[in-house]
């Protein structure tokens, strides 16, 4: 029999996808890494499981200890999960001004929540911070331990994609692939993918995809850490470079409008039956001007981050598409198409 011992063994190993019209639109093979079929139907599961492994290596964690973290995004659901499949407890900490549909997918992943105003992140009582003083709290009281997952500065996140995601590529292209690109929230895939890629063939290039509103692009191609607007993508986008972005090796840069990679994203759910979250549109947006760049011929992979269905509320509601000046799709607005 091959069975998976818990749900653990079902991280990782996702398929690369070829997309089509990415494809046949740049003469290259674009991939998509399928990373919406995680349990917790994105990226970040795998960083959330080599973070508790890490910290149980490390003494910090028992059965029935505390894992805490400061987050509203995908890593508190991989988190959740993963101690849940190990007998650990899990505390999100989250400004009380998020989405009630973003509390409930938490929750009904097992976290325990704790609600905090939102105020900004040089606050004290920002909800970063909170997390990690709460987090030094439990542990000071409680037997069992308590950790801070810390996802921007614990280099066990990237870890994971030197472990898992690399090999993964790798292995799937056969040693085929020439570039690799996807956009940046801790930096963990970024750095982890492309450093291992880098370490196996030094030829292949990486490259980042950034929305408007991160410091990133700018770094990367001048050197200098400067954010201009905003973006309607969830999950990505930095102003600093995290410990887990240190040393990233990226050789190309792509700014990539929310025009652009949102109008993507309706493609690939039309045409390709991908439904996914606005970070794909952002990778898959920047996998086709790297293909430009490079020209026809090459192999290039990108990562589709997340499932569709955790932005109901957002990218894929007409009102707030209108209210951003994006474009809505005619499916989108008509409710029950075919009358019987
Ligand atoms: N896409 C989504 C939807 C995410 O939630 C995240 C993580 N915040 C990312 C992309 C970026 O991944 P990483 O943290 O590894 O940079």
């Amino acid at each position: 029999m091959t069975v998976a011992r818990s749900v653990l063994d079902t991280i990782g190993n996702t398929p690369l996808i070829r997309l089509r019209e990415a494809s046949e639109a740049t003469g290259c093979t674009i991939l998509g890494k399928a990373e919406f079929l995680n349990p917790g139907q994105s990226v970040k599961d795998r960083a959330a499981l080599w973070i508790v492994r890490d910290a149980e290596r490390r003494g910090l964690l028992q059965p029935g200890g505390t894992i805490v973290e400061g987050t509203a995004g995908n890593t508190g659901i991989g988190l959740a999960l993963v101690a849940g499949a190990l007998g650990y407890r899990c505390v999100i900490v989250i400004p009380e001004t998020q989405s009630q549909e973003k509390k409930d997918t938490l929750r009904f992943a097992g976290a325990q929540l704790v609600e905090v105003p939102a105020v900004p992140y040089r606050n004290p009582n920002n909800y970063v911070k909170v997390s990690e003083r709460l987090a030094a709290q439990i542990a000071a009281e409680e037997p069992k331990g308590a950790i801070w997952a810390n996802q921007f500065d614990n280099i066990a996140n990237r870890q994971a994609h030197v472990e898992t995601t690399g090999p993964e590529i790798w292995a799937a292209t056969e040693g085929g692939v020439d570039a690799f690109i996807c956009s940046v929230g801790t930096g963990g895939t970024l750095a982890g993918t492309g450093l291992y890629l880098k370490e196996r063939n030094a030829g292949i290039r990486i490259g980042l995809a950034d929305p408007p509103g991160s410091a990133l692009y700018e770094y990367y191609s001048h050197g200098e850490l400067r954010a201009e607007g905003g973006s309607v993508t969830e999950g990505i986008g930095q102003g600093r470079i995290t410990a887990n972005l240190e040393g990233a090796p990226v050789d190309m840069a792509f700014r990539i409008p929310d025009g652009e990679s949102v109008a993507l994203l309706f493609e690939l759910l039309e045409n390709e039956g991908l439904s996914l979250g606005g970070s794909s549109g952002v990778n898959v947006a920047g996998a086709i001007r790297m293909a430009r760049e490079l020209g026809p011929g090459h192999v290039i992979v990108t990562m589709l981050c997340d499932y569709g269905t955790r932005y109901a509320s957002k990218l894929y509601n007409p009102d707030f598409l209108r209210s951003r000046s994006l474009p809505v799709p005619s499916w989108l607005e008509e409710r029950s198409p075919i009358s019987i």
